[in-house]
């Protein structure tokens, strides 16, 4: 028998490693920019060609390398970072298992510049899955370049893992701001295809987190300090206000590298307890900073988890200075959203004769007025049903005979709400009325509707912006003064891409100069929003859902729309919106569900009703 066991080639362990390092251009892009960090660079520019795949470049004013440091950089563990086992222990550079250029090299072609300050020459080389295909003296300017050109070109199986371009890019983008974020001092550029993204100043914190997220979030933070002998915690948390539907901005950093921590999170969550609306997420930009040798990062590059040896006192002292901070800037008073209108039902004294409510209606009120109607700022009505049809024996829930993609994807939902409409059967009568500023609630014959606000304006816009999309031109009212908005290069970059289909729904941009635009005009039935924070919303919400990769442009931006100027909760409707909305609801093709597939209504049967006097 002959023996078996062979080392492996280093080509073929590099390319193995270089799995578990590099999944994606985005680790790639984040070595980078972290190694760039590590060599004391105060300009870093990122620059990239198709989402990554074709070329990831990194350039830094840094320290630069030798040309001996150059050649060696791409040996697997080859770091300048750690000398001594217990260096480990003090970690205070992103990057030290000298891993990272190995990795790449072996998955991509590779060509490197760099010089010293003290260097009148600098070096360049050229690598190509692991072998140095050439290296020369060159001119160059002070510190480094890499450029990572078809990432994968030698592991097709790789390549053809990588997701969607918007879904690759995303990734990158994030990289980006979390490096970016916990370096405010140093200067960050990124161009996509040669279009700028992001062109970040050395600032505060305060103003690269706007800068990364969007102008208007300087207003929105409130700052948490906190300085204990073991540990340090600074930067911001959103004001409650403005917590997302989604678990947007959220960042951790310890000791200046971004971490995911469930635990921590619970804490902040648990300090921001009861000032949040139901399903909302707080916005948080927290530094922690500890003894290194308290902290375990001697972990997987690509992991972003990490154990602190004293959570626990960490989490109570992060709580604490969370509750501070929202109680120091007089969050904490009620938020009460529906003090108004909320039904009483306590019991009555004893003794006291009860009267039967009565129900007192408007009797001068007539839906079938248009010129009421014209009152109610926050609908049109642009379908034919009518209250007739509404008030009759029968509820007609229209059936969708179009389906456009996205109704097709909630058809599930709706099959599964088809039980439920059958059973609407008739509304019974006009007593419509809105229950705690959040709810509409009516009889119908099987039981008690209720109808959340929220969500079913949502459905009512996302259809009609859908249908704008596809066939008419909505009527555009002039603004009497035309607002001039600033936005970040990442915001302006997409509002330049939908500027086109939101004129379609009647806005009117004009790009004015690279990141400001003239807004002459708005939908001429929707004027009742800030324009700034909804044009915000809807870039934040359409970034969002460039995420999912099925859904097209302008049903993004139907979704995004309607998500951002449909009514909250919480906010109080006259007798004729109420019928406007419960009207327009009902011509709406999946009336059950919202956009984002929640249901819209629900029905208490008469079962369950008699069942709570059993
Ligand atoms: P690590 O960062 O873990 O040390 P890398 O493979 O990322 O490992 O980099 C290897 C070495 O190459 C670093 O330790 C550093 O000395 C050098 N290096 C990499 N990028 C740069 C850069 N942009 N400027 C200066 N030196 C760099
Ligand atoms: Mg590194």
């Amino acid at each position: 028998m002959h023996d078996i066991i062979r080392l492996l080639p280093d080509s073929v362990a590099n390319q193995i490693a270089a799995g578990e390092v590099i999944q994606r251009p985005a680790s790639a892009a984040k070595e980078l920019l972290e190694n760039a960090i590590d060599a004391g660079a105060t300009l870093i520019k990122l620059v990239i060609k198709d989402s990554g795949k074709t070329l990831i470049q990194v350039v830094d004013n840094g320290c630069g390398m030798s040309m001996t440091d150059a050649r060696m950089s791409f040996e697997r563990h080859a770091t300048s970072k750690i000398k001594t086992a217990s260096d480990l222990f003090a970690i205070k550079t992103m990057g030290f298992r000298g891993e990272a250029l190995a990795s790449i090299a072996a998955i991509a072609q590779i060509e490197l510049k760099t010089k010293r300050v003290e260097d009148e020459l600098g070096s360049q080389i050229i690598i190509e899955g692991s072998k140095v295909i050439d290296q020369k003296p060159t001119q160059c300017a002070n510190g480094t370049s890499i450029a990572i050109k078809n990432l994968f070109f030698n592991v097709p199986a790789r390549r053809n893992f990588l997701k969607s371009n918007q879904v690759e890019t995303r990734h990158i983008i994030d990289e980006f701001t979390r490096v970016s974020m916990v370096n405010p001092l140093v200067s960050f550029t990124m161009h996509h295809n040669e279009k700028a993204i992001f062109q970040l100043n050395n600032s505060t914190l305060k103003q690269r987190i706007s800068g990364l997220l969007g102008a208007n979030f300087s207003q929105r933070l409130i700052p948490v300090e906190q300085d204990t002998e073991s540990i340090k915690i600074n930067g911001f948390i959103g004001k409650p206000e403005f917590a997302r539907k989604t678990r947007g901005e959220q960042f951790f950093f310890a000791n200046n590298r971004f971490i995911k921590h469930p635990y921590l999170h619970h804490s902040i969550d648990a300090a921001f307890q009861e000032l949040l609306p139901k399903d909302t997420f707080p916005s948080y930009f927290i530094f922690i900073e500890v003894d290194p040798k308290t902290i375990d990062i001697n972990i997987h590059p690509t992991k972003t988890e990490v154990n602190f040896q004293d959570s626990k006192v960490l989490y109570a002292i992060l709580r604490a200075a969370v509750r501070q901070s929202l109680g120091k800037f007089s969050i904490t008073p009620t938020l009460d959203f529906d003090v108004e209108q909320s039904l009483d039902f306590t019991d009555p004294p004893k003794g006291k004769i009860i009267n039967p409510p009565k129900i007192t209606t408007d009797p001068t009120y007539n839906p079938f007025d248009t010129q009421t109607r014209k009152d109610s700022k926050h609908f049109s009505k642009s379908k034919t049903t009518n209250w007739e049809s509404l008030y009759a024996d029968q509820v007609q829930i229209a059936k969708p005979d179009k389906l456009t993609t996205e109704d097709n994807d909630l058809q599930k939902n709706i099959d599964s709400n088809e039980e439920s409409q059958k059973e609407v059967g008739e509304i019974i009568n006009e007593k419509i009325f809105q229950f705690k500023n959040r709810y509409i609630v009516t009889v119908v014959s099987s039981g008690l509707m209720i109808i959340d606000q929220n969500l079913a304006h949502e459905r009512i816009l996302f259809e009609r912006f859908s249908n704008l999309f596809e066939n008419e031109k909505a009527s555009s009212q002039q603004e009497l003064f035309p607002e001039t908005l600033s936005f970040s290069a990442s915001d302006a970059e997409i509002l330049n891409d939908i500027k086109d289909e939101l004129s379609i729904i009647g806005f009117a941009i004009k790009p004015m100069s690279k990141n400001t635009f003239v807004i002459t005009g708005r939908p001429a039935d929707l004027t009742d929003f800030n324009l700034r924070d909804t044009l915000e919303g809807i870039i934040e919400n359409y970034r969002k859902n460039l995420l999912d990769i099925n859904l097209n442009k302008k049903i993004n931006l139907a979704k995004s729309m309607a998500a951002n100027v449909a009514i909250e909760a919480g906010t109080l409707l006259k007798k004729e919106e109420i019928n406007a909305m419960v009207d327009a609801l009902f011509a709406c093709k999946a009336p059950t569900v919202s956009p984002s597939g929640k249901a819209i209504f629900n029905i208490i049967s008469m079962e369950e009703i008699a069942k709570k006097f059993n």
